[in-house]
């Protein structure tokens, strides 16, 4: 008796188990229709000079258009992406469309300046990261000066060398390497001092706690004087609001990134920043 009110529970919970893999599944069978269809776009966030507003890069921001849930965004599909090997075809399109962008922008006369691109640590372990962005820079006619990459700390984590010697390559091309996310890692100093990294982007933790008093600022300045040491620029990412602003230009702070500059936009609302140049006049106009 005991045993088949066993089996009775078993097929009880069963459906339920198996909702949740079919669901799974399913959402891998469409990110590999969408790869197949090409129905990612990118978004562009611009970061600017933390004290004039001067447009320095677009940091290029992966979404998925749904034909039926509409614009997805990349947390919801990045991580997938990632566990099941389909992050590599997936960073392949996006410097694809990041090259293609800047050869549109640069046939409409547009002042450019460079796109970053975010990189998993997963596309560092199991691709030819460096081979594949110089592809696409000699498919499009894009010179390196016009890239940067992204990198969790993650990617510096992986021991191997390999990994190493894939940020060297980047650099040998001109390609400028940025940490993304900094602070919520592992990454070790010694790794900071030892691998050629250009920008310190601090995660937009970070500039949450500026208005906390004291202990933030302190903080962050501390960053930034250690970034500084090691000849590296920084970012303050996630930049809210005008009090913010205020404290890292205060804190030397070099460039910023936030909603309060601009929210990522589709690319032809960035072609209209490139052609303004500047976004702080903009961010005056309007307060
Ligand atoms: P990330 O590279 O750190 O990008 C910054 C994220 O913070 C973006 O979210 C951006 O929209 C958001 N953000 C920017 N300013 C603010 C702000 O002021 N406040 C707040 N609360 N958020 C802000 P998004 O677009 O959802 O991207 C999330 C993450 O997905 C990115 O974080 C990046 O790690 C990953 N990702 C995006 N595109 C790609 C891609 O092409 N390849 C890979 N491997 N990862 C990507
Ligand atoms: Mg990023
Ligand atoms: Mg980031
Ligand atoms: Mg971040």
């Amino acid at each position: 008796a005991v045993k088949a009110g066993g089996k009775g529970q078993y097929r009880f919970y069963q459906p339920a188990l198996s909702a949740s893999l079919v669901q799974r599944l399913a959402l891998e069978q469409a990110l590999r229709d969408a790869v197949d269809e090409d129905q990612f776009v990118l978004h562009y966030q611009p970061r600017v000079d933390a004290v004039t507003g001067e447009l320095r890069s677009m940091e290029a921001l992966v979404r998925w258009q749904h034909p039926l849930r509409g614009l997805v965004g990349p947390l919801e599909f990045i991580g997938v992406a990632e566990s099941m090997g389909l992050i590599e075809a997936l960073g392949c399109q996006v410097a694809d469309k990041v090259c293609r962008q800047l050869r549109a922008w640069q046939a409409d006369g547009l002042p450019l300046v460079p796109v970053s691109i975010n990189v998993s640590a997963r596309q560092f372990n199991h691709g030819d990261v460096p081979g594949m962005i110089a592809r696409c820079m000699s498919r499009h006619g894009v010179p390196a000066s016009l890239l940067e990459v992204e990198l969790t700390e993650s990617c510096m984590l992986a021991t191997d060398r390999p990994v190493a010697d894939e940020l060297t390559a980047l650099k040998a091309l001109g390609i400028k390497l940025l940490v993304d996310d900094f602070g919520t890692g592992y990454s070790s100093l010694s790794q900071l001092q030892q691998l050629d990294l250009d920008v310190l982007k601090v995660d937009r933790a970070f500039t949450a706690q500026l208005r906390n008093g004291r202990e933030g600022m302190a903080f962050f300045r501390a960053i930034v004087s250690m970034a500084h040491v090691l000849r590296m620029s920084v970012v303050a990412e996630g930049v809210e609001n005008a009090e913010e602003l205020a404290i890292l230009q205060d804190l030397g702070c070099d460039e910023v990134q936030g909603y309060y500059v601009s929210r990522p936009l589709p690319a032809a609302a960035a072609a209209r920043l490139l052609r303004a140049g500047s976004l702080f006049p903009a961010l005056l106009q309007s307060a």
